[in-house]
C-alpha cells in the first residue's frame, strides 16, 4: 500500500483548517506516545479527539459564562443556606441542575426584602445551569427594560426580542424598582407574554405581587403579567433581616466576645505575674 506521509507542517495548516487547536497542540507528543508504546490507531484518534471535545465544551461554557454578566463571586457555593432556612437547598438544587423547568419556560420567583440574598441566590442558580451547559443572561430589570425601551422606539423590539430568545434563562433582577412610565415597562410586560411558556425567566423584587401595580403601566397589565408568571412557578420568599447587617451584628458580637477574652487573658497574665 502507498502510505502517504505528512509533513508535520502540512498537519498543523490542516487542523487549522478543521478548527481542531486542541488536536494541533496536543497531537505531536500523543503521536510520540502512541509510536513509542505501540498504540492502536483507534486509540490515538480517540484521544485526541475527546480532548478537543473537552476543551470545546469548556470554551462555550467560558464563553455563556462571560455573555451572562453573572457576578462571579457570587455562587451556589459562597452562598450560605443556614441564613434563609424557608428556602429548601434540596430544591435549590434541583432547580439549578435545569431540566425539565427550562424546557417548559416556567418562572421562578425570589421575594424578599433588601440584602435578604435574593441576587445572590438568583445569581448562584445562574451559574449552575451554565455550568450545566445552559445559557443565562442576568440584568438589571430597569436596565433591560430601557434597552428594550430604546429597540421600541428605533422600531428594532422584535429583532431585540429575538436575541434574547438565545437565553434559556433571563434573570431579571429588581424588578420592583422599574419606575412606573407607560411606555417603558409595557415592553416588560411584552417580554414576559414573549417568554411565557417557552423561555425561563426568575425575578428578583422587594415587594411581592402586591406592590407591582406601581411597576405596570394599568392594573389589567399587572394581573396579566402576574398571571403568565405565577402559571408555572417556584416562589422562594426570603423574609429575613438583611445579610449584610446580620453579618455585621454577628461580627460585632464577635469583636466584642474576643475583646472580653482578652482582657481576661491580659487579667490572667497580669494576677499571674
Ligand atoms: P438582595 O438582592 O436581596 O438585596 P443580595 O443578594 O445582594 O441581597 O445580598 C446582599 C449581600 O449579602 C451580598 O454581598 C450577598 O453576597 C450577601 N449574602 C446575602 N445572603 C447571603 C447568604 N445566604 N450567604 C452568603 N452571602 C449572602
Ligand atoms: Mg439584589
Amino acid at each position: 500500500m502507498n502510505t502517504p506521509t505528512f509533513e508535520p507542517g502540512r498537519l498543523a495548516l490542516m487542523l487549522n483548517e478543521l478548527r481542531l487547536p486542541t488536536v494541533a497542540r496536543l497531537w505531536p507528543e500523543f503521536a510520540q506516545r502512541s509510536d513509542k508504546e505501540g498504540w492502536q490507531a483507534t486509540r490515538l484518534l480517540g484521544a485526541l479527539f475527546e480532548h478537543e471535545l473537552a476543551e470545546r465544551a469548556k470554551r462555550r461554557i467560558e464563553r455563556h459564562r462571560a455573555e451572562s454578566r453573572l457576578d462571579p463571586t457570587k455562587t451556589l457555593g459562597t452562598f450560605d443556606f443556614s441564613m434563609v432556612p424557608m428556602v429548601s437547598k434540596a430544591h435549590v438544587m434541583a432547580l439549578a441542575a435545569g431540566d425539565s423547568w427550562l424546557e417548559k419556560g416556567a418562572t421562578v420567583l425570589v421575594f424578599g426584602p433588601p440584602g435578604a440574598g435574593k441576587s445572590h441566590l438568583g445569581s448562584g442558580i445562574g451559574h449552575a445551569l451554565i455550568d450545566a451547559g445552559y445559557r443565562v443572561l442576568f440584568m438589571r430589570t430597569s436596565e433591560i427594560v430601557q434597552k428594550l425601551q430604546a429597540a421600541r422606539q428605533s422600531l428594532q423590539l422584535p429583532s431585540a426580542l429575538a436575541k434574547l430568545e438565545r437565553f434559556d434563562l433571563i434573570i431579571l433582577d429588581d424588578l420592583s424598582y422599574v419606575r412606573k412610565d407607560q411606555a417603558e415597562t409595557s415592553v416588560l410586560f411584552e417580554l414576559i407574554a414573549e417568554r411565557y411558556e417557552r423561555r425561563s425567566l426568575l425575578i428578583t423584587a422587594n415587594q411581592p405581587f402586591s406592590g407591582w401595580n406601581d411597576v405596570f403601566p394599568d392594573p389589567g397589565m399587572t394581573v396579566a403579567a402576574i398571571d403568565r408568571l405565577v402559571h408555572h412557578s417556584t416562589i422562594f420568599e426570603m423574609n429575613v433581616e438583611s445579610y449584610r447587617r446580620r453579618t455585621a451584628s454577628d461580627k460585632q458580637i464577635g469583636r466584642r466576645r474576643q475583646l472580653s477574652s482578652d482582657n481576661h487573658k491580659l487579667g490572667a497574665t497580669t494576677m499571674a505575674e
